[in-house]
């Protein structure tokens, strides 16, 4: 009887793994860049695993890999499902209630839509933790994870802004006035004062922050819900974007969660696979 189960997502940036031996769950991440080692770690650590692989990389993953006998999942579909099994193993679904927004923000940032036992994908951006990594090394140098992380969490975001006061300078805006107006829109404020690479780091993760935001309210306004699920690594030790995140959110009427795993929301779908359903509208 198998006993070795394997979930891989593997996404532009990072190849996030669930596995199960007897029974019992493990998480692992690992540089889809390096899919060598992932071929690795696999041939050296099980026998003959059941594996289920999704992700934009899984056809590169598959080319690679001795483990052909991989089954291919849907990557939206896998997403949902590993989303919908988190939120009840955590007691969560019943405060998001059946019918909510899921915004996986990986490399790039998905939205989906879930309702009951369907699920739909209700567009995206270019703007994710990839636009996080790049724009950092443009504006600072820095190319690595852990120091712009560091550096993000500890500049002014919003120095670099026009606020809507700013430019309603002279009379009461008619939205509030501590609302950003123009992310990196404080020309001026450039030219006069030499800033750190703590406050250019942390613009770029505000504006990545509220701009999500703005789409995923907006998505959630449309679909009639008020629960905004934000999963993808690009959230897993960035306690700063959440904080924007969920407090923008709020600010706009609707509720954010953030739950333990969310980034390995794909892996785990991909291991369940009862395949929900996709809704033709
Ligand atoms: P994808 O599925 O597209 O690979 P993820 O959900 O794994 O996306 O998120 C990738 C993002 O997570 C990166 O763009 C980066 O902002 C962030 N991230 C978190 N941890 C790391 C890490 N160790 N190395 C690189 N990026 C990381
Ligand atoms: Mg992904």
């Amino acid at each position: 009887m198998k006993n070795e189960y394997i979930g891989i997502d593997a996404g532009g940036t990072l190849s996030k793994i669930v596995y199960t031996i007897n029974g019992k769950c493990h998480y692992k991440k690992m540089s889809t860049a390096d899919i060598a080692s992932l071929n690795t770690w696999m041939k050296q650590s099980f026998k003959q695993p059941d594996i289920h692989i999704t992700g934009g990389k899984a056809g590169a993953f598959l080319h690679e890999s001795e483990f052909i006998n991989a089954r291919r999942i849907n990557e939206f579909e896998a997403t949902c499902e590993g989303v919908k099994w988190l939120l009840e193993n955590n007691s969560l679904l019943k405060d998001t209630g059946p019918n909510f927004m899921v915004t996986n923000v990986g490399t790039g940032t998905s939205i989906h839509y879930i309702k009951g036992n369907s699920y739909e994908r209700i567009g995206g951006s270019g703007m994710g933790g990839g636009t996080l990594l790049g724009l950092s090394y443009l504006l600072t140098g820095e190319d690595d994870y852990d120091t712009i992380l560091k550096l993000g969490n500890n500049g002014n975001g919003r120095l670099l802004n026009l606020t809507v006061s700013d430019i309603y300078s002279h009379e009461k805006p008619p939205i509030s006035g501590d609302l950003t107006a123009s992310n990196f829109g404080n020309l001026m404020q450039m030219k006069q004062e030499k800033l750190s690479k703590e406050d250019y780091i942390s613009s770029v993760v505000r504006m990545i922050g509220e701009t999500i935001t703005t789409m995923s309210v907006q998505a959630a306004e449309r679909l009639n819900t008020d629960s905004i699920v934000y999963i993808g690594s690009t959230f897993a030790r960035h306690d700063v974007l959440k904080n924007i995140i969920s407090g923008y959110t709020e600010l706009r009427g609707k509720k954010a969660y953030f739950i333990e795993h969310g980034e390995y929301s794909g892996a785990i779908g991909a291991i369940l696979n009862t395949g929900l359903q996709k809704t033709v509208q």
